[in-house]
């Protein structure tokens, strides 16, 4: 089914993503509905309509649906239960979502579509934490099963007497332990699906990330990890086929000597996709909406001979000034109030950038 112009499209999570997505939707003629718990989210600033509301509050959730003509999602960390009111409308669909929330599921599901990733364990306990140490070789690092993004949740484990501390700064909850990955560079694929079956994929991006948090995206990626495409293409397209997933999909890799290792996906668009707003013909965010929509997908291809995002982060976004002076540099501020450390406040992307 084609949804035309002038369609409302709502967004669950009211984000730096949530508010590019609406940016991107306005352009093209549909409007947004923001639906976040939040008081001031930075997309309902640049959106219609803005519900604000728990996203358990089955409720809201229902009365948003009788709003909105296609549903979709700007973060994975959702409870999945309430959103059976949104029914068919909702894309990408709950199953995604289940699968990309939980780092246990995750890893099975990649498994099951014979896509490689660490070896990994899933740990209960401060005993488990041991036992993986014995099987996976010193270190090891520990991430909660959920709830864990930018680095958080995670600790790494060299031996038995860091196993308790370790246990209690993932909050003692439900985890996996990970084998440490030794790996050249890590990169990402974003990949779309339409609900015809039809996929389109971003070409690779090299990502740099500084405690836990992406620093910058480079494309092209370098021919180490260029040699490696194909490969993450087919795994990508096998799990966005395996779940039926409609919308893009991001896949994070580490390109290590034997080939890529998936470290993660995100049933979503990522941070790592933004150079393609300026850098590539369709951006991250009009390529989500086109395969949400059921609008043909746009050419995913490079404008230019190559682009650089860095993240402004925390106290990074006072560099606004002299940025918007560069010849070169697209600005993109968020809107957000307090500069807190790690906190995303922007980005700059640079075409063709010299260094
Ligand atoms: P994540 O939250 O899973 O994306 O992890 C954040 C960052 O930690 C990754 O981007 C890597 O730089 C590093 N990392 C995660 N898992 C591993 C691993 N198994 N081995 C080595 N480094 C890792």
């Amino acid at each position: 089914m084609v949804l035309f112009p002038g369609s409302t499209i709502g967004i669950l999570g009211g984000g730096q993503l949530g508010r590019m997505m609406a940016l991107a939707a306005a352009r093209l003629g549909y409007k947004c509905h923001i639906f976040d718990p939040h008081e001031q989210p930075c997309a309902a600033e640049v959106s219609a309509h803005f519900t604000r509301a728990a996203f358990d509050d089955g409720e809201a959730l229902r009365r948003f649906a009788e709003q909105c003509d296609v549903i979709t999602y700007e973060f994975e960390n959702i409870p999945v239960e309430p959103l059976a009111v949104l029914g068919d409308k909702l894309a990408p669909s709950t199953r995604s979502l289940e699968v990309a929330q939980d780092r246990a599921a995750e890893k099975r599901f990649l498994e099951s579509c014979g896509v490689r990733v660490a070896p990994w364990r899933e740990v209960g306990g401060v005993a488990d934490i041991e036992a993986a140490l014995k099987d996976l070789g010193s270190p090891i690092l520990l991430k909660s099963r959920r709830y864990g993004y930018d680095g958080k949740g995670q600790s790494w484990v060299h031996d038995a007497e860091e196993a308790r501390q370790a246990w209690n700064a993932v909050g003692q909850q439900p985890a996996v332990a990970e084998a440490k990955m030794s790996f050249d560079a890590e990169f990402s694929l974003i990949l779309a699906r339409g609900s015809n079956g039809e996929t389109s994929a971003f070409p690779p991006t090299r990502n740099q990330h500084e405690g836990g948090i992406l620093r910058t995206s480079t494309v092209p990626a370098g021919p180490e990890i260029e040699a490696m495409a194909v490969e993450a293409v087919a795994a990508a397209k096998a799990v966005e086929e395996a779940l039926g997933h409609v919308g893009v999909l991001t896949v994070e890799f580490f390109a290590c000597a034997d080939g890529p290792i998936v470290n993660e996906i995100a049933p979503r668009v990522h941070n790592s996709g933004h150079w393609t707003i300026e850098g590539a013909h369709t951006s991250q965010f009009e390529q989500h909406l086109r395969a949400i929509l059921g609008l043909p997908l746009g050419d995913p291809s490079l404008v230019a001979a190559g682009a650089l995002m860095e993240n402004l982060i925390g106290p990074d976004v006072e560099r606004w000034v002299e940025i918007v002076a560069a010849r070169n540099a697209h600005l993109h501020l968020y809107g957000k109030g307090e500069a807190r450390p790690g906190r995303k406040m922007g980005h700059v992307t640079r075409l063709n950038p010299t260094k």
